[in-house]
């Protein structure tokens, strides 16, 4: 079995060295990351410019593939060319900080997963829910050796990736584990407006913790709770419930120069 392991948060992060360790154990582990933090990339591809892949070491002294792309790029990279064959599992982390409910069309790590799903691959991701500490990180490679062998011998449904959070919490006080729903997640006031030195407004992005809605069954809920959360994810976004409510606007009746545009 050949894994290939990326992340977002770059090949010198300690997350991505905890998971690479923990999955040596179910086969061959390639490691293609890019070369710098790029958190909150989302699914984004590099076409503009040309990628780099780099032979590094990496701070436990093995040796990986940092490449100046995006993580979605790493993965096809890895896949198409660096791992040297058939890539069996892609696994993106482990992310510091939690990708939970609207999170996950930014997050740099879920795009990755996505991107080895488009590939035709067993993917998942896995994140732990604290910006700071090891709390929850030797779980989390445990646990995503635990998911690497189930995923040996059970194949996902077409398009669909496995999206895992772990509480970062001392393992004693994780309360369990649960199949979940996304959630939601409300980032109030995620603009701060500012003024430079030279007098010209500039913005931040960021500002407050989100507000989760903990809804039962829901992946902000089990963090909540200090439960892992696994989530399938569907690369299909159709609002399917609103099929029909669209139709019922009988868009089609547009008529191009006609004067009710
Ligand atoms: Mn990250």
């Amino acid at each position: 079995m050949t894994i290939l392991i990326t992340n977002d948060d770059g090949i010198y992060s300690e997350g991505l060295l905890a998971l690479k360790n923990a999955l040596r154990e179910l086969g061959k582990v390639v490691v293609v990351a890019p070369d710098r933090p790029r958190s909150a990339s989302g699914h984004s591809i590099t076409l503009h410019k040309p990628l780099r892949v780099e032979k590094v070491r990496m701070l436990d002294g093995d040796f990986g593939y940092a490449s100046n792309g995006t993580p979605s790029d790493c993965v096809s990279l890895g896949v198409l060319d660096v791992a040297g064959g058939p890539v069996d599992l892609v696994v993106s982390g482990i992310n510091r900080g939690p990708n939970l409910g609207w999170d996950l069309t930014y997050s740099g790590t879920v795009s990755a997963a996505m991107e080895g799903v488009v590939m035709g691959i067993q993917s998942f991701a896995i994140s732990v829910a604290s910006y700071e500490g090891d709390e929850g990180f030797d779980y989390a490679a445990k646990f995503a050796a635990f998911l690497g062998r189930i995923l040996q011998k059970n194949k996902l449904p077409e398009s669909v990736l496995l999206n895992v959070n772990v509480p970062g919490v001392p393992t004693d006080q994780i309360r369990g584990i649960e199949v979940t729903t996304q959630g939601k997640r409300h980032y109030a006031g995620r603009i701060e407006k500012r003024t430079d030195p030279m007098g010209r407004v500039y913005y931040w992005l960021g500002g407050d913790m989100p507000q989760d809605e903990l809804a039962e069954g829901t992946d902000v809920k089990a963090i909540a709770d200090d439960k892992v959360s696994v989530t399938p994810i569907h690369l299909d976004l159709t609002g399917y419930a609103a099929l029909d409510i669209v139709r019922e606007w009988k868009i089609e009746s547009f008529k191009y120069g006609t004067s009710e545009d």
